[in-house]
């Protein structure tokens, strides 16, 4: 079973004081799973990295801090779409955050009997929505067969591998955090598991 939810409690330099249980299941990309001694004490940016979304997520807590805030965003893997939502509000001077899976499909494969076409290189995706760009296209997802060629390109040559927010994204996250800006990530969301402030556990 894929992990649904995760909710931290971070201190007022974004220290991990707190995990919430669904913890078991997170995991490293690698699939060995994280040991509380690895989590609690640790900056929040070391777990999301992978997009080079850190530096959003910084603006995005600092903002939390006054006001609470409720985003979606895209999170998928090779063979599924899977859309997210990040929550932060304030408790005192740390700060409360809950990212839940709100819905999951397959990816689509390519359509006809037509080899799929691979996307030009070098591959841009937006860190926020994981649409690919191309020039003079509307941004749009890769199908399965393309983006196994991605991922093949990825290990071959990371540099031809780009990650920049969309305009789309760029216009929502940097002038309004509101989730009707948010309505290009598409997929039909679900009730998100939730994790709550009483799930916590600290170190002992
Ligand atoms: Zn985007």
């Amino acid at each position: 079973m894929p992990i649904q939810s995760i909710s931290y409690i971070l201190d007022e330099n974004y220290q991990i004081l707190s995990i919430a249980d669904e913890f078991v299941e997170f995991r490293h990309t690698n699939g060995a799973p994280f040991l509380p001694g690895e989590v609690w004490g640790k900056e929040i940016w070391a777990h999301i990295q992978q997009n080079g979304l850190a530096r959003t997520f910084q603006a995005l807590f600092v903002k939390a801090r006054r006001r609470p805030l409720s985003l979606l965003f895209r999170l998928d893997s090779e063979a599924q779409l899977s859309l997210w939502q990040v929550e932060a509000e304030a408790m005192e001077t740390n700060l409360l955050i809950c990212f839940s899976r709100v819905a999951t499909e397959p990816r689509p494969r390519a359509a006809g009997d037509e080899p799929p076409k691979r996307p030009g290189v070098p591959l841009e995706f937006c860190g926020w929505c994981n649409r690919h760009s191309q020039p003079a296209q509307k941004p749009d997802w890769l199908n399965l067969e393309q983006t196994e060629y991605a991922q093949g390109l990825r290990i071959v040559s990371p540099s031809s591998v780009r990650i920049k927010l969309c305009d789309d994204c760029t216009k929502g996250l940097v002038r309004s955090h509101e989730p009707e800006h948010f309505q290009h990530l598409s997929l039909k969301s679900q009730q998100p598991a939730s994790v709550s402030k009483t799930m916590h556990r600290v170190p002992a």
